[in-house]
């Protein structure tokens, strides 16, 4: 038998020894849960990238349940965090590359972007590693967390079972040993993820803003802002000027935008004021790669605009949903028609997710993607009139 520590020692490497006494009570407490679920290894769930000195982009690798991208500001004493994933065991593997490959400073701030889940569900974590930490969010991010995510965790229990089952029906019918361990993969990732979160408690953030907060760091300053609703209503900047570098939650990603919990009406001009107010060149978003210019703010609000323009118009000629989902389609639209952002978009999408066999042509996640865009759009204009 092997004691606890020998086998930490040997999971975390040189990062045990850099560990502090409170790194270390969150890494065993991880283990003794690996340990329950039979499964003894600490993934590699991010691929770290430099965004710009100092600020550093943790691209997270296609998992079952995905996880977002981290930022993490190396401060002059300390580290500044952005998101924290899908499940407190990510941030403690984030840790460990972070302090193998990044820095041994402690964790002074953690940002949650906005509530999401794949955003918000390791703040407990970060609590326990870190206790003299702030946790910052908008204050309408903050209020979220605490009304939405243990009845929406709840509720990802029972799509989950469904998920599961169908991740078996496509093993079954699966012909090649790669289709085939995909399906097991995704089966056993979900599996540990319900059993990790079962007895999930969230953690609220203990520092809010409404509008803005500076931190003047010896190395630089972080201006942390909120600059309208988009992706939900309480999206939250980190904006480095030193560095010219911004990180944007899920405000702006590689991805299609998610659209079930936004504001397609505010969007464009957030994204506008954001892109007017802020100087940047690297902007680290949510999900998928690092982008070195600005293009993709103007192409993602110009795509929002578009379809929420359509979807307008055909809400106001008495179209229903269903007749505008399959009326506004990939080829009707302009700014999809730019292969710099539709087909990069849904290549991006195909690389970054992990998606059971048999995976969907480009073709079908570009349809798929603004079906869902227009359907949220909808709904979303129903509620605000
Ligand atoms: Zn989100």
């Amino acid at each position: 038998m092997n004691s606890r520590r020998g086998f930490l020692k040997r999971a975390l490497g040189a990062c045990w020894i850099g560990a502090s006494v409170l790194d270390q009570a969150m890494f065993r407490a991880v283990r003794a849960r690996a340990q329950a679920a039979g499964n003894y290894t600490l993934p590699t769930l991010f691929d770290i990238e430099k965004a710009a000195d100092g600020i550093y982009m943790a691209l997270a690798r296609p998992a079952s349940l995905i996880n977002c991208n981290a930022v993490i500001i190396e401060n002059a004493a300390d580290l500044m965090i952005i998101d924290t994933h899908s499940k407190p065991s990510a941030v403690v593997s984030l840790l460990r590359q972070l302090r193998n490959q990044v820095s041994q400073k402690p964790v002074r701030y953690v940002v949650a972007s906005h509530f999401h889940w794949d955003h918000s569900h390791g703040l407990p974590a970060y609590r326990r590693i870190a206790p003299h930490a702030d946790l910052v969010a908008s204050e309408t991010t903050r209020k979220l967390i605490g009304e939405q995510t243990l009845p929406r965790l709840k509720a990802s229990f029972d799509e989950l079972a469904k998920t599961i089952e169908d991740y078996k029906q496509r093993l079954a019918k699966a012909t090649t040993p790669q289709d085939k361990a995909l399906c097991r993969e995704m089966i056993s990732e979900t599996q540990d993820y319900l059993q990790e979160m079962k007895n999930f408690t969230p953690e609220l953030p203990n520092l809010t803003l409404e509008r803005d907060l500076i931190i003047h760091d010896k190395a630089h300053d972080l201006h942390l802002a909120f600059r309208g609703r988009g992706h939900t209503a309480g999206d939250v900047v980190v904006w480095c000027p030193q560095k010219k570098t911004i990180a944007t939650g899920d405000l702006l990603h590689g991805f299609f935008p998610f659209i079930g919990d936004g504001y397609p009406l505010d969007w464009p001009r957030t994204l506008v004021a954001v892109g007017h107010q802020f100087s940047f060149n690297n902007i680290a978003g949510g999900h998928g790669s690092l982008q070195r210019d600005t293009s993709r703010l103007y192409q993602m609000a110009n795509y929002i605009e578009e379809v929420t323009e359509r979807v307008v118009a055909g809400r106001r000629s008495g179209k229903t949903q269903a007749q505008l989902e399959s009326e506004v389609t990939p080829a009707t639209l302009k700014t999809v028609a730019d292969r710099n952002f539709g087909e990069l978009t849904a290549q991006g999408l195909l690389k970054h997710r992990r998606m059971p066999p048999p995976l969907p042509t480009a073709a079908q996640v570009l349809s798929d993607s603004v079906k869902a865009n227009v359907g949220h759009i909808y709904a979303a204009l129903e509620r605000s009139t």
